[in-house]
């Protein structure tokens, strides 16, 4: 028999087509049995459509319609009629479809979900019949908003001169600081090919060999521990550009954002974008990452509390720690009971405990009894003398900026500061292009090893490599690090020299990178860019704090997939192929 074609999508249908004869093709939704009539509500791609079977006019279609159930697939013609009752919940409620020509496709085992956008199904249950959670319109939506972000991308690279490239999949490693997964070589006895946890490499020897603007929608491995918005692999929008310094960086991607956000969500970003130092963002928002939809700066006090009646602030300053408030407007903004699950809240993040003081035309809170007039008078200056309650941590400087910034986070979200449909974003500049690993007591790069120094840092490499900047930059969206980058080392020396400062022997780094050691002495370019978490950009684009909404085929918290019940065992065969045994 043959295929009975789509003409039409259920969910477009509507008054102007009545009259029209047409196609309709999907699964049904639900199915509702009258006497002597059938009801059936076909979902396709768009949305939703009813059709109508009658018995007395149609007996053939009533019985063959009549084994139908949740999830079957079938082809529909008939005629686009007005509905007696109008549906208003349904786009296409005011018309229906009375069918003239059934197709069954294919029947359909009772579905485990409800294939429903107000599906209540736990989400294992989700994930191990992912093919039918997809059947979705507001999930599939989702994929369809990626696929456009990236024919956005594509077209607006293309246009400024870049080329798309694959970089190996399997290859050697290519650290960004996670753990590599491994991939047993068969041919190889006892050596490994490592997945990429970012094309870094890769795309600095597209430069050395000339492909000056490159790009690519990248594949990237990286073996973590799992936090709820990761994924062991995930996708970056990587680029690289040849004889470019940071502004050229930045100009051609505040061009790409505002494309994507003029194309995908109308709206209009100014340019330039604001720019802020990591010192200054660590200090006033307490991370590197800041969301600066919302004000609330957290506030240095240690001139208010250093001769401080309370000996916590004033023996934790003379100790060389800080005292940091953060200043909630509203003397009512939070009950005692509140506050008390802030303080865990605070607690999560390191700290020993809160304190607040409430500023009114009273004083009160935990440690308002301690502080004298100048101390209660200063706190009122900085806060403009609104009411209002002082949020306080007193620890080293790290813990405390820390506690207070995602504090920050948690109040501007309790308090409502911030539309959820507002973007703000920024560059953050000036890192530190080391950090001090004390578990493995060395200096590890902030970003990753490839990162140029500040030119006029080289000379600190040798004596204070704390003090070298690095030129390398984060984008900043809403509270997420949406991208980093950086200018890159073109000269073979100073490559070895920072391997030399995280604490690489000569002979580790040729072993690592000596292949790329070698490429860097044959007239590299200068060269930098960038790259971006798409998955966290569709998030962010498609309204969702799920990560498992923007991936077809998602694993777990356990890097797992429900569905396919990947990792699975080897056979013995193949173990011995790969000359591995498994330990007991
Ligand atoms: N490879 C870097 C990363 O994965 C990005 C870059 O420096 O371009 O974070």
């Amino acid at each position: 028999m043959a295929l009975l074609k789509r003409t039409a999508f259920a969910g477009d249908l509507r008054e102007t087509d009545i009259g029209q004869r047409i196609t309709l093709a999907g699964w049904v939704q639900t199915i509702r049995r009258m006497p002597g009539r059938l009801f059936i509500d076909l979902r396709d791609r768009q949305g939703i459509a009813q059709l109508v079977i009658d018995e007395a006019t149609q007996p053939a279609l009533y019985a063959q319609a009549s084994g139908l159930g949740r999830e079957h697939c079938l082809s529909a013609k008939g005629e686009v009629v007005r509905r007696e009752s109008a549906n208003p919940k349904l786009a296409s409620g005011e018309i229906e479809l009375i069918v003239e020509e059934l197709q069954i496709h294919a029947p359909s085992l009772t579905p485990p979900i409800h294939v429903s956008d107000d599906d209540q199904a736990k989400e294992e249950l989700r994930l191990k019949y992912r093919y039918l959670d997809l059947r979705k319109n507001n999930l599939m939506n989702k994929f369809r908003v990626r696929s456009q972000l990236y024919r956005t991308i594509r077209n607006f690279l293309y246009d400024e001169g870049f080329t798309e490239f694959e970089t190996p999949i399997l290859g050697k490693t290519t650290p960004e600081g996670a753990r590599d997964y491994l991939v047993p070589s068969r041919l190889h006895k006892g050596k490994f090919y490592a997945l990429p946890q970012s094309p870094q490499i890769f795309k600095q020897l597209l430069m050395i060999g000339g492909a000056d603007r490159y790009f690519q929608i990248a594949r990237c491995f990286r073996d973590e521990d799992l936090r709820a918005d990761r994924q062991p692999e995930f996708t970056q929008l990587d680029m690289e550009l040849s004889f470019v310094d940071q502004e050229d960086v930045f100009a051609i991607n505040e061009r790409l954002m505002q494309t994507i956000f003029r194309e995908m969500k109308g709206l209009e970003i100014e340019l330039p974008l604001k720019r802020i130092s990591y010192a200054e963002a660590i200090e006033n928002y307490g991370t590197d990452k800041p969301d600066t939809r919302f004000e609330l700066l957290i506030d240095n006090l240690d001139e208010v509390f250093r001769q401080s009646g309370f000996g916590v602030f004033r023996t934790a300053i003379a100790e060389g720690k800080t005292v940091r408030g953060l200043f909630v407007e509203g003397s009512e903004s939070y009950s005692t009971k509140e506050l008390k699950n802030l303080e865990k809240l605070a607690k999560t993040y390191g700290a020993k405990g809160l304190a607040y003081v409430i500023l009114d035309e009273e004083i009160g809170g935990s440690i308002a009894k301690f502080l004298n007039e100048n101390e209660i008078s200063d706190l009122r200056e900085k806060s403009a003398h609104k009411s209002g309650i002082y949020l306080l941590v007193s620890d080293t400087k790290k813990v405390a900026l820390t506690v207070l910034g995602n504090l920050r986070n948690q109040i501007a979200k309790d308090k409502g500061l911030y539309s959820s449909d507002s973007y703000d974003m920024l560059w953050v500049v000036d890192f530190p292009a080391f950090e001090y690993d004390e578990e493995e007591d060395r200096f590890v790069a902030q970003h990753h090893m490839f990162t140029a120094p500040k030119p006029e840092h080289e000379a600190l490499l040798e004596t204070d490599p704390a003090a070298v900047m690095a030129n390398c930059y984060d984008f900043v969206l809403n509270g997420y690090e949406l991208a980093s980058g950086s200018i890159r080392i073109h000269d073979a020396t100073l490559q070895q020299k920072i391997f030399e400062v995280i604490g690489f022997s000569e002979q580790e780094a040729q072993q690592r990178f000596g292949f790329f050691l070698d490429a860097l002495k044959y007239g590299t370019p200068p060269h930098g860019g960038i790259a971006y978490g798409l998955d966290r950009l569709t998030m962010i684009l498609t309204d969702t704090d799920n990560i498992r909404d923007v991936v077809a085929f998602p694993k777990t918290l356990a890097a797992t997939d429900l569905m396919s019940e990947a990792p699975s065992p080897a056979e013995e065969i193949q173990l011995e192929e790969l000359h591995l045994s498994i330990e007991e």
